[in-house]
């Protein structure tokens, strides 16, 4: 549902919109952007990877390069909007959002760009207005630790002034009425109060510990468990350095495993439920999350699970990530 608010407000149907291809979160957003009446065009890095059968696209991030490409050869403006997933929870691969604006603004074109990042707010840095972001897309159920229902969007004044233009049907989801009616500190609607309370809870944990800190935690629970997974000699899914998602990582397993039968023999032993591979790499991987409101000692012991569960399954290891994930969070002081 968080991705359509941006849509509807922003766009008139038959728009053309630039979405880019960095797994299934990504995909779901072009379906609904199709199901809406819109023109996405998916763009999308060539090719698979020749060890591990994945397609590119779904190991890295968003290239700028390409969007560049692509905008510059929309010489009439056609593409009404650049949307892009700040955080991939398909792949555990994040993007450069700033280097995305970059892209637009070197192209010279006016196309708003539209991000969703709700697996990222509050675990990951992100910067609305800083990366020069006209919608931002996020939601109550991941870093801000609380269950589904709430969706925000943050809005550039141009976001806001083409929405005055945009023909797209939104009835619930205008913004309209909200930024009308927040202004007295109301809602336009029944307001989701028992979630409203939980965020302010969340907010008040948030601000607490300070952002800087909840960043830090997160990539350094990132780096604990990628040195398990080395450990273990298996291919973390990321293959850019840089864009390693702080809030989970994708485990690629070997050719011919089935990482579902995996993750069913780990939950039925040990009762422990690892993200499933979803859409195109279903099957090949699963997700270790080290989101929110966890700690070294529940991540360890995942990683014991993981490390149990691909024993029992017979697939062969390098070594103990658990060991190594052990010496890594000994090491490294949490901040
Ligand atoms: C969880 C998630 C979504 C889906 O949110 P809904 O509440 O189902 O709309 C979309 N994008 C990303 C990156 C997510 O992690």
């Amino acid at each position: 549902m968080h991705g359509k608010r941006a849509l509807v407000n922003t766009l008139s149907p038959g728009d053309s919109v630039l979405m880019v291809e960095t797994g299934h979160f990504a995909s779901l957003w072009r379906a609904m952007a199709l199901k809406l009446g819109l023109e996405p065009e998916f763009l999308s890095l060539a090719g698979t990877d020749a060890d591990t059968g994945l397609p590119n696209a779904w190991r890295h991030g968003v290239s700028a390069d390409l969007v560049e490409e692509r905008l510059r050869k929309d010489t009439a403006h056609r593409i009404q909007a650049v949307c892009v997933v700040h955080n991939e929870t398909s792949t555990g691969v994040t993007s450069d959002i700033a280097a995305v604006r970059r892209a637009i603004d070197a192209a010279r074109h006016p196309a708003l760009l539209i991000v969703d990042t709700i697996s990222g707010l509050a675990s990951a840095d992100y910067r609305h207005d800083e990366w020069g972001v006209d919608v931002t897309v996020s939601g109550s159920q991941k870093g801000l630790m609380l269950p589904p229902g709430i969706s925000f969007n943050a809005l550039s004044p141009k976001a806001l002034a083409r929405s005055e233009q945009a023909k797209l049907p939104r009835a619930y989801w205008g913004w309209e009425e909200i930024v009308e009616m927040s202004a007295t500190g109301y809602w336009p609607y029944t307001p989701n109060t028992n979630l409203l309370y939980g965020l302010s809870e969340a907010l008040d944990m948030i601000l607490d510990q300070g952002l800087s800190r909840i960043f830090a935690r997160h990539k350094r629970w990132s780096l604990g468990v990628r040195a398990a997974v080395r450990a273990w000699g298996l291919p973390v899914q990321c293959a850019d350095g840089a864009l390693h998602s702080p809030v989970l990582t994708g485990v690629i397993t070997p050719i011919g495993v089935d990482a579902d039968a995996l993750r069913k023999l780990i939950h039925a032993r040990f009762d422990l439920s690892l993200g499933t591979g979803l859409g195109k790499v279903r099957g090949r991987m699963f997700r270790i999350g080290h989101l929110g409101d966890c700690n070294d000692l529940t991540l360890l012991a995942t990683l014991a699970g993981v490390e149990m569960g691909l024993k029992l399954a017979g697939v062969p290891i390098a070594g103990s990530g658990v060991a190594e994930a052990m010496s890594y969070f000994a090491q490294e002081a949490a901040s």
